[in-house]
């Protein structure tokens, strides 16, 4: 097992740059990845939150669904807002394709426009909502670890977890949810 796992944020998109300090103050390298030699490299990734249409498309332009499809099914991944869309196994509001690694229903854009965009603590941590989906649905294997006004906001499904929100987006490194990832993709080394 290696000591630092190499955290692969997919760099199509999105906010990317702002995991970096959190990654490492958690033990982790940074490395944007946005090719499949990229992809092989990392121990485990983050899909950024930011614009899921523009990120399929981008995935799609360039032919790289097969290789992430590949890397996801042995490694651990976070997706965050967009990168929770991604994730899920249904998309709504409008319905789109995914990777369907969780088994959860996904609503784009559930929690409002960019007006209703706000910061909230979860567990005394406090993380960005942008434009953030609504997970409306989860399956009997997914681990609901937060929640707010009753619906899901963290979940986790084996090596897969979702958050909703952005917690890279706050200054206080590292976030608890990075420090978890970073652990998580420690284990997952072989
Ligand atoms: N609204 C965006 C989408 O539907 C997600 C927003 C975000 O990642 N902050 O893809």
């Amino acid at each position: 097992m290696l000591d630092i796992p190499i955290i692969g944020v997919l760099a199509l998109q999105g906010a990317v740059m702002p995991h970096k300090p959190h990654i490492e103050a958690a033990g982790g390298m940074f490395m944007p990845v946005k090719t499949p030699e990229d992809f092989a490299r990392a121990d485990a990734f983050i899909l950024p939150g930011g614009e899921s249409t523009t990120m399929l498309k981008l995935i799609d332009t360039f032919g790289l669904e097969a290789s992430l499809v590949k890397e996801f099914a042995h490694k651990p991944v976070w997706g965050i807002c967009a990168g929770a869309i991604l994730m899920a196994k249904t998309v709504t509001n409008p319905a789109q394709t995914s990777f369907g690694l969780i088994d959860m229903d996904i609503t784009r854009n559930g929690y409002g426009r960019q007006l209703a965009s706000t910061v909230i603590a979860v567990d005394g941590y406090p993380v960005s909502y942008i434009r953030a989906p609504v997970i409306e649905r989860t399956g009997p294997d997914v681990q609901v670890l937060a929640t707010r006004e009753d619906k899901p906001i963290w979940v986790r499904q084996g090596q897969y977890i979702a958050t909703a929100f952005h917690p890279e987006l706050t200054a206080d490194y590292p976030s608890p949810f990075h420090k978890t990832f970073v652990v998580l993709a420690k284990a997952g080394q072989k």
